[in-house]
This record gives C-alpha cells, sequence and structure tokens, in this order.
C-alpha cells in the first residue's frame, strides 16, 4: 500500500526543508508543486509561461493546471510506493482532485503534517530564504547559512533569491495563504488527517515530531 503526506502550512513555514528531510528517513520522493513550476520557469516550457503569471504575482496557478502538473508527476513509476507532497494541495478543490487520483491508485491521503508557524516568524524566514539553482536546496542567510557564502554546500551550484520572497510580495502570499489554502486545516482535521506541528522550533525538533506523527519516531 503507498503512502501518501502531505506537508501543510504558510509560506515560509519550513515545509521545503522538512519534506527534503523526511524523503531520505521515508524513502519517499519529494514532490514540491513550486519546485516544479520554478523548473517549468527556467526552462521556459508553455506551463512555466502560463505558472509565471500567477507565481510573480503571489498569487495562486489555477487549479485545473496545477492538479493535471500534479497527477502526471505522481503517475511516473518512482512514485509507485507514494510520496511527500510540499505545497500541494493548497486549495480545496486540489484536495478533492488529490482524492480523486489517488483513489484511482487505489490509495488515499495518510496523513498531513501541519506546519504551525506565527506570522513575524514567516517574515523573517521568507526574507532571509536562499536557494540553489541546481536542485533548489534550501538556506537560510542567518538561520542556516551555507558554509561558503552563495554557493550551495551540497552542489556547488550558485544561492539566489526568490523574485517572490521580496516583502511586498511575501505579504501578499501569507494573505493568499489565509484565504485560500489555511480552510484545508479544518478540512484534514475533520476527516482525521491532521497532526499539527510546532514549526517554530529547530529544524532537528521539526523533524522528529513529523517522524513520530507519521509513526516513524522512537
Ligand atoms: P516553505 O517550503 O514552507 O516555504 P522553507 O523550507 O523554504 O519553507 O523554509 C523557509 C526559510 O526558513 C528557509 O530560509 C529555511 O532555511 C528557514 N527554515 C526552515 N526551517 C527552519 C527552522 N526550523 N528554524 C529556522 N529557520 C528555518
Ligand atoms: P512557498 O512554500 O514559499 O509558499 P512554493 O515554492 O510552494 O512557495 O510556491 C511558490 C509559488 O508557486 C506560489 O506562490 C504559487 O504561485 C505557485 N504554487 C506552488 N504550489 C501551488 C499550488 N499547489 N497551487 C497553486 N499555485 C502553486
Amino acid at each position: 500500500m503507498a503512502t501518501y503526506l502531505i506537508l501543510l502550512g504558510p509560506p515560509g513555514a519550513g515545509k521545503g526543508t522538512q519534506a527534503k528531510l523526511l524523503a531520505v528517513e521515508a524513502g519517499l520522493p519529494h514532490i514540491s508543486s513550486g519546485d516544479i513550476f520554478r523548473q517549468n520557469l527556467t526552462e521556459s516550457t508553455e506551463l512555466g509561461k502560463q505558472a509565471r503569471l500567477y507565481i510573480d504575482r503571489g498569487e495562486l496557478v489555477p487549479d485545473d493546471v496545477t492538479i493535471a502538473m500534479i497527477r502526471e508527476r505522481l503517475s511516473r513509476p518512482d512514485c509507485q510506493a507514494g510520496a511527500i507532497l510540499d505545497g500541494f494541495p493548497r486549495t480545496i478543490d486540489q484536495a478533492t482532485g488529490l482524492d480523486e487520483m489517488l483513489a484511482a491508485f487505489g490509495s488515499g491521503v495518510d496523513r498531513v503534517l501541519y506546519v504551525d508557524i506565527a506570522d513575524e516568524e514567516l517574515i523573517r524566514r521568507l526574507s532571509g530564504r536562499l536557494v540553489c539553482r541546481a536542485q533548489g536546496h534550501i538556506y537560510h542567510q542567518a538561520f542556516n547559512p551555507p558554509k561558503q557564502p552563495g554557493v550551495c554546500d551540497v552542489d556547488g551550484s550558485a544561492l539566489y533569491q526568490r523574485e517572490d520572497d521580496k516583502e511586498a510580495t511575501v505579504r501578499h502570499r501569507i494573505q493568499v495563504y489565509m484565504q485560500q489554502t489555511a480552510p484545508l486545516i479544518e478540512h484534514y482535521r475533520q476527516r482525521g488527517l491532521l497532526s499539527e506541528i510546532d514549526g517554530e522550533q529547530p529544524v532537528e525538533a521539526v523533524t522528529r515530531d513529523m517522524l513520530a506523527a507519521i509513526g516513524e519516531g522512537s
């Protein structure tokens, strides 16, 4: 039986950071909708051109486009044992779309890890976030700096600040999250799938709590 885990939380909560660690621990692929969009942007694909209109403004890419992209990604052979979904679903319609695609695989959502964190901390995290060009490895200028400034520890590629991590866009993204994504917290809580995780702890403590929530902790 495949395992599907969802990381839910506002932009900057630490979903990407944790998803990469959980992927190793749980032996499942990390599927980040944001990373897939950014890769398509870099490659100037049709999907990338469509998504750019929304991403640069801090809006959500339309549900039909996003759901189709995730369906294609989850159908690939490396997702046969399941996946860790980071940044998807972000609307109730996306959650419904996900249920339908997983039902078609004879499966369903196993657990939703909701990373809870205060707004002021989000701004601090996003304004200092640095991402690597090659594979999206995540750093923070102050909280998790690379060994050598501007260079990824893992693959040596250049680090950059995301265009949508500029302060004005960040504030708008948090509003969009509150309006369109936060209702998913109640949606999954009612279904008994939600585990709340304190996202303001150090990275290792957050990972430990997540592993405990999915039954892999000690
Ligand atoms: P998200 O994917 O939810 O948007 P990220 O994983 O990209 O969040 O993290 C946002 C920023 O916060 C990054 O710069 C990251 O290095 C930093 N960060 C992540 N987790 C923590 C933590 N537990 N404590 C301090 N900083 C963190
Ligand atoms: P963060 O975790 O910091 O919010 P992401 O990398 O997950 O950022 O997403 C960046 C942008 O990509 C979003 O602001 C949005 O425009 C687009 N995006 C990512 N995932 C989705 C999704 N599930 N639905 C719609 N748009 C999305």
